[in-house]
């Protein structure tokens, strides 16, 4: 059985990568949803164990001693961290998994895990990602702008990413996912059988 495959995907906040992520999980019922770790406080509606395991700081930084985070980071003042556990228990099932972190985070799968697929979503502008932060209303004004700022960073880092795709139509955005979630399957060292296959019967 083949190993699952890692897919990391990043992208500024208020982009819309957990928009994007919530519909290609519905379409693909086999791609197992990472669930982080933080420190920051759960926003409205938030469901903890659901959309993020909410725990103290000092929790969190018992899991770092115990090894149990397969990454961690601080972004705008809060830590996020990936259970370690759940992520290597499925990948060795041979179930793909999604991780949804930020730039450090990301960059640090790619050394430990050289067959990570990284993907970066950008957005169509940086006054595009304002008034999306805006219009979703969960942050106030000092924290978005911190995360603006943040924004500027966290793009120049997507050119270490495997792949690059624009979130502007929100229907193509989903598609352009699909398809490199698609073609990352067909790769030549995925389906090298394939070509035995074919000839067995030559
Ligand atoms: P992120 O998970 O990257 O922080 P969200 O998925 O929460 O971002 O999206 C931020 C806001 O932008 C939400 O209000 C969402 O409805 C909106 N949004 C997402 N994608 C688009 C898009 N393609 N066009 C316009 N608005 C979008
Ligand atoms: P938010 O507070 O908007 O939910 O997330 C802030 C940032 O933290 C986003 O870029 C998100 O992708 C990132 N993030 C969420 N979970 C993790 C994680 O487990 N590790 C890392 N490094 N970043 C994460």
């Amino acid at each position: 059985m083949n190993r699952g495959k890692l897919y990391v995907v990043s992208a500024p906040s208020g982009c819309g990568k957990g928009t994007i992520l919530a519909e290609i999980l519905k379409n693909n019922q086999n791609l197992f949803y990472s669930v982080s770790a933080t420190t920051r406080s759960p926003r409205e509606g938030e469901i903890d164990g659901v959309d993020y395991y909410f725990i103290a700081k000092e929790e969190f930084e018992r899991e770092i001693e115990n090894s149990g985070m397969l990454e961690y980071a601080e972004f705008c003042g809060n830590f996020y961290g990936t259970p370690k556990k759940k992520v290597i228990d499925k990948l060795e099932q041979g179930i793909d998994v999604i991780l949804e972190i930020e730039t450090i985070g990301a960059m640090k799968i790619k050394k430990a895990m050289n067959d990570a697929i990284l993907i970066f979503i950008l957005p169509p502008s940086v006054s595009e990602l304002r008034r999306r932060l805006n219009k979703r209303g969960t942050e106030e004004h000092e924290i978005i702008e911190k995360r603006l700022k943040e924004a500027a960073d966290e793009i120049k880092r997507a050119c270490d990413y495997d792949y690059i795709m624009m979130n502007d139509e929100l229907g193509k955005a989903i598609e352009d996912f699909e398809a490199i979630l698609t073609a990352s399957k067909l790769t030549n060292e995925n389906n090298k059988n394939m070509i035995e296959e074919v000839l067995k019967n030559a």
